[in-house]
């Protein structure tokens, strides 16, 4: 009789447990789509500092440098990194996080070997670092990717999307065998269904691209806008490049101007998703970086790669319903960027697993696990 009573006490705590286990999923975690972003070669420096004054007020970068000062600088870090990203000052570091401003001791890191685009969106994606991904070369990714892993679970099965200024993006998804829908570089929207469809292939078939190959970020932006407003994927990665180019060509100010846009673009893009009910405050944005570049004209600051110093350093910002509003870090245990795929997942309520090694999640920015 002893036993049995104390056999069933033991059944009911274990079922309490289970019951509340089961239960706290669903009601804890709230995020049921995920915006991945990536801005090509963009330094911690300007996202934590904002414009560099080694960089602004040297003329063989900008010959109009009292303009740039006008637009760009102020006295101190805050005023300035304010001026640049408004959008990440005023409402990612209020209401989400950002990891990677070394002078105040939080560290994000690369862990590939090479510090340029492909290895970078490899390990983003796969959350692998993977040495046999070792150009820029267009070939198909081996590795089985988050964004692949996501679109073959039933509940999102064809609602993942990728819009990329660079072609190459498109075999990083390595879209021929995920059967992930990727839009690419001067790629036109097919079938043009609707009027917008159509201005969008006329705008991109008539732009003046600075780079070759490479369709204007904002071109891109809308391509994505569009898509989200016509098919509401529930996995988006947006992919921009401008900022890269405009760095290898030395264009300082350029690049600062592209950066303030983006801001202003991902600040568009969050309001827009509060306004739809299936996004409103289900949404989570994870925005980071392939790699970092060069400290001063000097150290290569128009370039990145394992010949360029500390070029390896980057960092994240998160933003949603399940990451705590702890803004700016300091201090804490350094981070990867193979760290980012199993994030995202986990933020879904996934575990990312695949034939490769995958970088563990980061508790604080999904705190929940994944089932
Ligand atoms: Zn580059």
């Amino acid at each position: 009789m002893r036993w049995q009573t104390s056999f069933l006490i033991v059944v009911a705590i274990v079922c309490c447990f289970d019951l509340r286990a089961q239960s706290s999923a669903p009601v804890s975690r709230h995020t049921e789509n995920i915006v991945l972003i990536t801005l090509d070669g963009v330094r911690w420096q300007e996202v934590f500092a904002g414009a560099d004054s080694i960089l602004l007020f040297d003329q063989s970068y900008y010959q109009d440098t009292a303009g740039a000062r006008k637009q760009f600088w102020a006295p101190t870090p805050e005023e300035r990194r304010n001026r640049l990203m408004p959008f990440f000052w005023n409402t990612m570091a209020r209401q989400g996080q950002l990891y990677g401003n070394r002078l105040k001791g939080s560290r994000m890191n690369v862990s590939n070997l090479y510090w340029f685009s492909y290895p970078g969106y490899n390990e983003i994606l796969s959350g692998y670092a993977d040495e046999r991904i070792n150009s820029n070369d267009k070939k198909n990714n081996p590795n089985t990717t988050v964004l692949e892993f996501l679109n073959k679970q039933p509940a999102l099965q064809g609602k993942v999307a990728v819009f990329s200024s660079w072609d190459v993006i498109e075999a990083a998804v390595n879209e021929e065998r995920s059967g992930i829908y990727a839009n690419s570089a001067l790629e036109a929207i097919q079938p043009a269904r609707t009027a917008t469809d159509s201005l969008l292939n006329a705008m991109v078939s008539n732009v003046r691209s600075d780079f070759a190959g490479v369709r204007p970020d904002v071109l891109t932006y809308y391509a994505a806008w569009n898509h989200l407003r016509q098919h509401q994927p529930r996995v988006l990665f947006l992919s921009f490049d401008e900022t890269d180019d405009l760095a290898h060509a030395g264009r300082y100010a350029d690049h600062l101007r592209m950066l303030q846009t983006l801001d202003r673009l991902i600040g568009d893009l969050w309001q827009t998703l509060q306004s739809m009910p299936q996004y409103k405050d289900k949404t989570s944005f994870l925005i980071t970086t392939d790699h970092g570049r060069g400290h001063t004209p000097k150290a290569r600051w128009k370039d990145h790669g394992t010949k360029t110093p500390d070029s390896y350093q980057i960092w994240l910002a998160a933003l949603g319903p399940d990451t705590p509003p702890s803004g700016e870090q300091s201090g804490g245990e350094v981070i990867f960027q193979h760290q980012v795929a199993a994030t995202l997942a986990r933020l879904l309520g996934y575990t990312f697993t695949c034939e490769h090694p995958v970088g563990a999640p980061i508790p604080t920015v999904s705190p929940f696990s994944g089932r």
